[in-house]
């Protein structure tokens, strides 16, 4: 079924891969008796602590759950403030509501696409308790940066990591060093579990509440009896899930491999495209070239939209046409209603509301072909080149 106007197949702007070893672990999980979280969590925490060189893991139902129990093993809530990006998904900044305390949006980098480390400390007030960076497309800040002005001013850091599973800066994996870590392992991340997230914390202690808080406040059951001692909730990850975390494990770095390689090709087509079209005149925005530190989790173009007679929606649409999907990841939080209505302006961060109504995020999935790069490279450069303002 086709619903463009070619006969080529439609390129999603990302797609899962789960192999024949994975499906056949979640039936084995399925026939076991044993479905909801056990033996295979266990496992899946323990390889994923492992990978972060040590440091304590546990995993959650989802990202969002993830960096909630981050906040709240922080001691966040009614009163604090947190310092975070307004170009993220949403889950972000709701969580920061969710316990009660108030996001502060500071205004990103125009060319990382990720909060302006050297803006934070003017947004620093005596509420301040925490930043929470987000690594736009997988692509971290400068760590260093971040954790000398955590240092200097006695914040705390929960990285919303969810995006940069497999990242690296200066050669140590994001997670494995640092304060509060959660990744999300949702179905459009580079490793999935369906849905899910693990958050990477200090010591036993704050994994021990962790534990709790994800359910119900549970200090023991079983033939000692029961006990709850805090107010926790119900956000466990299943067997189901962490097994195919495991298998997914083994897969990532021919994942990260082939990302890396469709990035580089992305780069190489679109600029021979834009010289064979001859509008390089105009100031259309790759993404940083970091083929080291990226895990590649997208591939964004920000559109010169004020040298076109076109809007976003529409050249979407036009590649939708043509058989390519897109995504917009993500307009400014600052501007959704809800937001609005707390009294946040779009204006006050200027760089995000431009990029959040320009960007957009091409397919990049290791199942694509290097066929569909030049094909995707093309039809961008062709619908820019029909819409330049003379
Ligand atoms: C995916 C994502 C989340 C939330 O993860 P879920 O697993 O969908 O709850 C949070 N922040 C960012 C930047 C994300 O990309």
């Amino acid at each position: 079924m086709s619903v463009n106007s070619t006969s080529l197949p439609f390129i999603p702007f990302t797609r899962p891969s789960f192999n024949q070893e994975t499906i056949d672990a979640v039936a084995e999980v399925l026939r076991s008796g044993w479905v909801t979280s056990g033996p295979k969590l266990a496992e899946f925490e323990a390889t994923l602590s492992e990978y972060f060189g040590g440091r304590p893991v546990r995993c959650f139902a989802n990202g969002t759950a993830t960096m909630k129990i981050a906040l709240q093993v922080a001691g966040i809530g009614e009163g604090d403030e947190v310092i975070t990006t307004p170009i993220s998904w949403v889950a972000t900044s709701n969580v920061i509501l969710g316990v009660g305390a108030k996001p502060v949006f500071v205004d990103i980098d125009p060319i990382s696409r990720n909060i302006d480390l050297n803006e934070v400390a003017n947004a620093i007030t005596p509420n301040t308790r925490a930043i929470m960076p987000v690594y736009l497309a997988g692509l971290p800040v400068n760590m260093d940066q971040l954790y000398a002005l955590a240092n200097q001013y006695h914040l705390r850091v929960i990285e919303d990591a969810a995006q940069a599973f497999g990242s690296k800066w200066k050669n140590r994996k994001i997670g494995s060093f640092g304060d509060l870590v959660s990744f999300s392992f949702q179905a459009n991340k580079n490793l999935s579990t369906v849905e899910g997230g693990c958050l990477v914390l200090n010591n036993a202690d704050e994994a021990k509440v962790a534990e709790k808080l994800r359910l119900q406040g549970l200090t023991r059951q079983g033939i000692d009896g029961m006990d709850v001692d805090m107010l926790g909730g119900k956000d466990n990850l299943t067997d189901v899930n962490a097994v195919i975390g495991l298998h997914q494990l083994k897969q990532l770095p021919s994942f990260q491999a082939r990302r890396t390689a469709l990035a580089r090709q992305y780069f190489d087509a679109i600029r021979t495209e834009v010289k064979s079209a001859g509008i390089e005149n105009l100031k259309l925005e790759l993404p940083v070239e970091n083929f080291i530190d990226s895990n590649w989790h997208m591939f964004q173009v920000v559109l010169p939209l004020e040298q076109l007679n076109v809007d976003r929606a529409q050249v979407m649409a036009e590649l939708k046409d043509l058989g390519i999907g897109t995504g917009v990841h993500y307009p400014a939080i600052t501007g959704f209603t809800l937001y609005q209505n707390l009294g946040y302006q779009t204006q006050d961060t200027p760089i995000a509301e431009r990029i959040g109504r320009s960007i957009m995020t091409l397919p990049l999935f290791p199942g694509m072909t290097d066929e569909d790069i030049g094909r995707i490279a093309k039809a961008l450069v062709g619908i820019l080149k029909k819409y330049a303002k003379s």
